[in-house]
């Protein structure tokens, strides 16, 4: 079978040169494409030369179109509103979309739902690692069975991440609110400040730390009557999402038009 043909967008991001390795050392994809947004430092740089690797021959554009022209398939890192109107593209084109990109709000998702019923092939994760994956299984079954423990998220990145709770925190959160058979919106804290009062029960708890160089350490508390159970993952290196995103491309091939998540990838959905 020929190579999948991976279009990288936000490619001057950290994600962006890290999705550019992935997609250039794993077998059965080839890059296609690198797309920033305009006035980008990285425009009309070597992908691969801007990425730390050998040069590719591909120059970092900010021409969506000719850049989609001839892909099956866009890894995509950025930000909310450039995701959202990628995947307008993507799914007009009938393409696989794998969106990273966190901190988007109920109305981009519904985007990125509409999308998918159009023809698009998404793959959406607030996280692509295995492990946070398998991580999020682990979660929704210790909130089944530890029914009456409060459960506090507890998270740190790097000093540059805009966004908060982080969109693995908020994954995490989910998974625990899926266990409990409740709606995390209804029942989750994200800011505790002041006179807050005692620990509603049933809710469930978010912090948040930013600082340094941090890639990505998230823990799920679950806090009980004299004991406390930490379930923890420390992302060392961004190669595991670029991975984890290549992987999804590679399995979006043989999908029908939807939206899915990465445990749909992995196998893990029971
Ligand atoms: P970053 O370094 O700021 O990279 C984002 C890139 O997107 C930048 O190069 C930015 O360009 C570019 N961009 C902005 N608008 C664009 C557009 N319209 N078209 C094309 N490119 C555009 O951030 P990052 O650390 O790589 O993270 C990117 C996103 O991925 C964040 O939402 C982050 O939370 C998320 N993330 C997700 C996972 C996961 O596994 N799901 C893992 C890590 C990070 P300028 O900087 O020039 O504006």
């Amino acid at each position: 079978m020929a190579d999948l043909k991976i279009v990288v967008a936000g490619a001057g991001g950290r994600m962006g040169a890290a999705n550019i390795r992935a997609v250039s050392a794993l077998a059965g994809v080839a890059l296609h494409g690198a797309v920033d947004r305009a006035g980008a430092e990285a425009i009309g740089k070597d992908a691969g030369s801007f990425a730390g690797i050998e040069p590719l021959g591909i120059a970092i554009t900010d021409d969506m179109q000719a850049a989609l022209a001839g892909a099956d398939a866009v890894i995509d890192f950025t930000i909310p509103t450039a995701s959202v109107e990628l995947a307008r593209q993507t799914s007009a084109r009938g393409m696989i979309h794998i969106i990273g990109t966190t901190g988007c709000s109920p109305d981009q998702d519904r985007a990125f739902a509409e999308a998918a019923n159009a023809g698009g092939r998404i793959v959406k994760s607030g996280n692509f690692s295995m492990g946070v994956t398998l991580l999020a299984n682990l979660v929704r079954k210790a909130a089944t069975a530890l029914s009456a423990y409060d459960i506090e998220i507890l998270e740190m990145h790097h000093n540059k991440k805009v966004d908060a709770p982080s969109g693995t925190a908020l994954l995490l959160g989910e998974a625990a609110a899926k266990g409990r058979n409740i709606a995390l919106a209804d029942h989750s804290v994200r800011v505790r400040d002041g006179h807050t009062g005692a620990r509603e029960p049933g809710s469930i708890g978010f912090a948040t730390l930013r600082g340094g160089t941090v890639v990505g350490e998230h823990s799920v508390i679950f806090a009980g009557p004299s004991e406390r159970i930490e379930l923890v993952h420390r992302a060392e290196d961004r190669a595991i999402f670029a991975n984890g995103a290549t992987r999804a491309a590679l399995w979006a091939r043989d999908q029908k038009a939807g939206l899915y998540g990465m445990d749909e990838v992995l196998g893990l959905t029971d």
